[in-house]
């Protein structure tokens, strides 16, 4: 239930917006098309609080995570709400001749929503290629071969990332839109007040976030003491503390640049896989983009990195005794840092399923085989697929754990946990015992 307190906080600002507007209806001076503007405007109202709610969202404030359930559920709540928004929006157009006027402030509508869907549309992108990948194998063979020079342009995070700053700004031009029109809200001044206080507290958060954040937070300074190629594709970064050290819980992540022209100045997020008593941070890295090659080929000891963190709750003790793990190639990193943290007697049932493409992409497999040596209640269990096939829930299974009766924990590629919550839901059990963690932000 805590990990929806955050979405149902949103659907009461949307709530609390219908409540004031037909309390506080404003008259209305015989004007026959009364019904439907207070509908258009009720409904382009609701969709200015949920674009208040996505700027909110994409500030990063770790005091929200508890009421999403980490910042990845963070964001994935500004996802969807955006979509929800859009389709408001889109309502509200419908409702009124789009554009019909020529004025400033039916144009700056149109603006703030031609952005806003393009925003929109270029982040889920990837989402929509896949699911057209997956869903409609037929469709995508007719999707001319050009359609692989676009699709990478998406690919892009940081550029991405730059344009969807913009988003504020349509925003913007969205409440100027709103005080333009002719609109019966400006005779409801408490539902003026009120969207106009939610859209102003929004941009104060947004605008301080984009604006001054960077200068304004403290980021803990740190040095690359070492680094190690794990594999040809995957490394070890080791950083030494400047002053103080992060603070963070097994399996939270941070975000990090490195002070080096190679490098975009955009911070990644990266799981800690090192454990909170270490002196030193280790994260493992996949390169898989532009800023994990450069990590790859120029990371060298002694460049300076800043990092911000620890975020998310992927915490495996707020589950049951009996619990499965499961992680596919780099998945593996919130759970090396779960084991290293072992201390004492360790309370849980734990069968670990660790699941690589190739053999060579095994990481600290004989660290894991230490770790286990020492607890007899944690029992790794390694696959590679190209060996051993895909890893699936009877494989999970054939340990003999109920697995009606487990927490499962998982961290690993997005088609191999739609994969498992598929299969959970053909065996006729809850989805909801399958924790994990989203390695995807957008
Ligand atoms: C919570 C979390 C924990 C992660 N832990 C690890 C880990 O331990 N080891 C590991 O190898 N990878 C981890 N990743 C993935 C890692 O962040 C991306 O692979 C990396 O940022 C890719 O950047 P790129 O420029 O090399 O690739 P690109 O091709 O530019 O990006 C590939 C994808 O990575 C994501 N991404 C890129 N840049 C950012 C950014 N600045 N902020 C957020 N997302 C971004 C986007 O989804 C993007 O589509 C984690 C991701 C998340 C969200």
């Amino acid at each position: 239930m805590r990990k929806y307190a955050g979405k149902i906080l949103i659907l009461l600002f949307v709530v609390v917006n219908i409540v004031l507007w037909l309390s506080f209806l404003p008259p209305d001076n015989g004007r026959r098309d009364f019904t439907i503007k207070i509908v258009s405007e009720v409904l382009a109202s609701s969709a200015i609080i949920l674009m208040a709610c996505i700027l909110f969202l994409a500030t990063k404030a770790r005091v929200l995570e508890p009421l999403f359930g980490g910042l990845d559920r963070m964001y994935q709540a500004h996802r969807q709400t955006a979509v929800v928004a859009l389709i408001v929006v889109y309502a509200h157009t419908l409702t009124i001749p789009v554009l019909a006027d020529g004025s400033v402030g039916t144009t700056l509508g149109g603006i703030a929503l031609t952005g806003l869907i393009a925003l929109a549309v270029w982040a889920l992108l990837p989402r929509i290629i896949r699911a057209f990948t997956t869903y409609g194998q037929g469709l995508v063979a007719k999707i001319p071969p050009s359609y692989h020079l676009w699709a990478k342009i998406p690919a892009r995070y940081h550029l991405w990332r730059w344009f969807h700053r913009l988003i504020g700004l349509f925003f913007l031009v969205g409440i100027a839109h709103l005080l333009l029109v002719d609109s019966l809200i400006r005779r409801s001044p408490v539902v003026f007040g009120y969207v106009i206080a939610v859209s102003a507290a929004a941009i104060l958060v947004y605008g301080y976030k984009e604006l001054c954040y960077s200068v304004a937070q403290k980021k803990a300074a740190y040095i690359v003491q070492d680094i190690r190629k794990l594999s040809s594709s995957a490394l070890e970064v080791t950083l030494a503390p400047q002053q103080t050290k992060l603070s963070f819980r097994p399996g939270q992540f941070l975000f990090v640049y490195f002070d080096d022209e190679r490098f975009p100045k955009e911070p990644h997020p990266f799981t800690i896989s090192s454990a909170p008593h270490d002196n030193h941070l280790r994260l493992a890295v996949k390169a898989c983009g532009d800023f994990t090659h450069a990590m790859y080929a120029h990371l060298r000891a002694g460049a300076r990195a800043f990092v911000d963190g620890g975020y998310g709750m992927f915490d495996y003790r707020s589950g049951g005794k009996q619990q499965i793990w499961i992680a596919g190639g780099i998945g593996i990193t919130p759970f090396l840092s779960w084991m290293r943290s072992f201390r004492g007697t360790l309370e849980y049932d734990i069968d670990f399923f660790y699941n690589v493409r190739v053999p060579e992409d095994y990481l600290y497999v004989e660290e894991i085989q230490q770790i286990a040596a020492q607890y007899a209640n944690f029992r790794p269990h390694l696959s590679c697929t190209k060996q051993d096939g895909y890893l699936t829930l009877d494989n999970i299974m054939a340990s003999g754990k109920a697995l009606a009766e487990c927490d499962i924990y998982f961290c690993g590629p997005l088609p191999m946990r739609e994969t498992f919550q598929n299969q959970l839901r053909q065996k006729g059990l809850s989805t909801s015992r399958l924790h994990f963690e989203e390695f995807n932000f957008r």
